[in-house]
């Protein structure tokens, strides 16, 4: 084996992890993604990195995982010091390593003019050897602080913020609303992207490391912020940013238009055998608005309950095959890139606005979609400023309408009663400590960014815990993630 590997991208093609074939997945519900691969084409993978000077690819990470190393540990079969550095950066690379769109691999320095190292399928590799051999274990502390902390949300921010805490000694008790606990990865995400047995051993890990979970309890309306300070010496709220956008036509009172988070928390429910089906697709013809990750995993579900006919419209144009001439490397491509949903089936539709849904039919329950068909003027941040009708009146049939246009913040109205302020994104205003007005409750995750990725989630979770800790304890050893908007300093 060569002691350095400048050149093994020159003897092997990038050949990252891949999906099931589309014809045989979309009549289940398990995960997408093929099996693992072999030892020896791993380790190929891995010396495909060139460790260069400058790693780019850690510039495009959200938590600055420490890429190269790995890369070098998994060409060299060092398996458990590979998760070590896994961890070092990232609770649950598990989380990332299914559902991140690994920003890290445009930025790597080969995306350049070839083809990038598969840094997201090394991550999974690695991870999912660690619970394989059993190496993930739990990691109680040595020692307790006597302080306590309340975590309000149970996301990746909320769990990422609770395991930090309680490893620095911290008693932790995270409080949820809904039965599950997960967040978005349990109730959001679909079992075929991120199966839920993924996130039910993390939380044994954390329950066997000493944190309390409590479900089926609403910080605010049930307990107000100012019972917890009480009972707690400090507060974090990572209660997402699940606050739907909405669709303002005519029409949309109509019997078959539903938001897409409901549609696919009861598809996850019934998965988890808690729920009967209470939005079903089967032969109807159902059109989803929206071209983001909500959009594509209704698409996705819509065809495993046997759709008739999937559409799925985004308000954008398409974006180019290639990268325009001002969105050059190392920079995240505004390009077009095919989800793992339309894979499947379905059409996509691009450029066009509602302006209306109608009954046909006079029965209560929506029969088509009115739409125009846009060009947009954007600003130089890429926003929406204005727009120019080509055509006017198109009719798109539906008997089911999933609306996933994104999300305008927090569901954070009991919050604000009791004292707290809202930044323009919706989210929680915090300073730049992460606490919010009231002091020793702080914010983190999609409450505080606004609807963001797990990876951010997961920064967020581990700043806020270096935040909280410093505030109880006057300093912290916990490590910062490197990247987030509010990297905690040392003073
Ligand atoms: C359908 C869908 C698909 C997605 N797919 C991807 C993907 O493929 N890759 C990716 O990186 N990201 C994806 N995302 C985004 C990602 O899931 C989120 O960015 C991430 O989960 C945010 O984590 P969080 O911990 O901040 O919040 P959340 O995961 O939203 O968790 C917040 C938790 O707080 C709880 N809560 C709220 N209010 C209260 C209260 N008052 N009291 C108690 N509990 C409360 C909620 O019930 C929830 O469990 C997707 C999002 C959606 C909606
Ligand atoms: S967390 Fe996402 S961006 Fe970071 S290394 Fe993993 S796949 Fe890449």
């Amino acid at each position: 084996m060569d002691e350095n590997h400048p050149d093994g991208f020159l003897r092997h093609p990038r050949e990252p992890i891949g999906k099931r074939d589309p014809r045989e997945r979309i009549g289940d519900h398990r995960e997408i993604y093929a099996p693992s691969w072999r030892e020896d084409h791993l380790r190929q993978q891995g010396e495909r990195c060139m460790d260069c000077g400058v790693p780019t690819c850690m510039g495009g990470c959200p938590i600055g995982n420490l890429i190269p190393e790995w890369n070098d540990l998994v060409y060299r079969g060092h398996w458990r010091e590979a998760l070590a550095r896994l961890h070092a950066t990232n609770n649950f690379p598990e989380f990332t390593g299914y559902t991140c769109p690994a920003p890290c691999e445009p930025a790597c320095t080969l995306a350049y003019n070839a083809d990038a190292v598969a840094i997201k399928s090394l991550e999974r590799a690695i991870v999912d050897r660690g619970w394989e051999r059993g190496w993930i274990r739990p990691e109680p502390p040595s020692r307790r602080s006597g302080k306590r902390v309340a975590v309000v949300g149970s996301g990746p921010a909320g769990l990422a913020c609770a395991q930090q805490l309680n490893r620095a000694g911290h008693a932790v008790t995270v409080f949820e609303r809904d039965e599950a606990l997960g967040g978005l990865m349990t109730l959001g995400i679909p079992d075929f992207k991120f199966a839920k047995h993924q996130v039910e051993r993390r939380l044994d890990q954390l329950r066997e490391e000493g944190i309390e979970f409590r479900t089926g309890v609403e910080i605010g309306p049930a307990m107000s912020l100012a019972r917890l300070r009480e009972r707690f010496d400090a507060v974090c709220l990572a209660i997402g940013a699940q606050q739907h956008r909405e669709v303002t036509v005519p029409g949309r009172e109509l019997r078959g238009i539903h938001f897409g988070m409901p549609y696919l928390t009861a598809e996850n429910r019934r998965q988890a055998g808690r729920d009967s089906l209470a939005i079903d697709a089967r032969d109807k013809r159902v059109v989803v608005l929206g071209g983001g990750d909500t959009g594509a995993d209704c698409v996705a579900t819509a065809h495993r309950q046997g759709a008739l006919d999937v559409a799925q419209i985004s308000v954008r144009e398409q974006p180019p095959m290639t990268r325009p001439a001002d969105n050059p490397w190392p920079w995240q491509p505004r390009t077009y890139e095919q989800t793992y949903a339309l894979e499947e089936g379905g059409r996509a539709l691009f450029a066009l606005n509602v302006t209306a849904f109608v009954d046909d039919d006079e029965d209560g329950a929506v029969d088509a979609l009115v739409v125009e068909r846009v060009k947009w003027t954007l600003d130089s941040q890429g926003r929406r400023v204005d727009k120019t009708v080509l055509e006017e009146d198109i009719r798109i049939a539906a008997d089911l309408v999933l609306i996933a246009i994104g999300f305008q913040g927090a569901q954070a109205q009991a919050f604000v009663d009791q004292g707290l302020t809202l930044a323009d994104n919706g989210g929680l205003a915090t300073d730049e400590t992460m606490m919010t007005d009231l002091d020793g409750v702080f914010a983190s995750g999609d409450a505080r960014r606004g609807a963001s990725l797990v990876v951010w989630a997961i920064g967020e979770g581990r700043d806020v815990a270096r935040h909280i800790d410093t505030y109880l304890m006057g300093a912290s050893r916990l490590p910062p993630s490197l990247q987030t908007l509010t990297p905690p300093t040392d003073d």
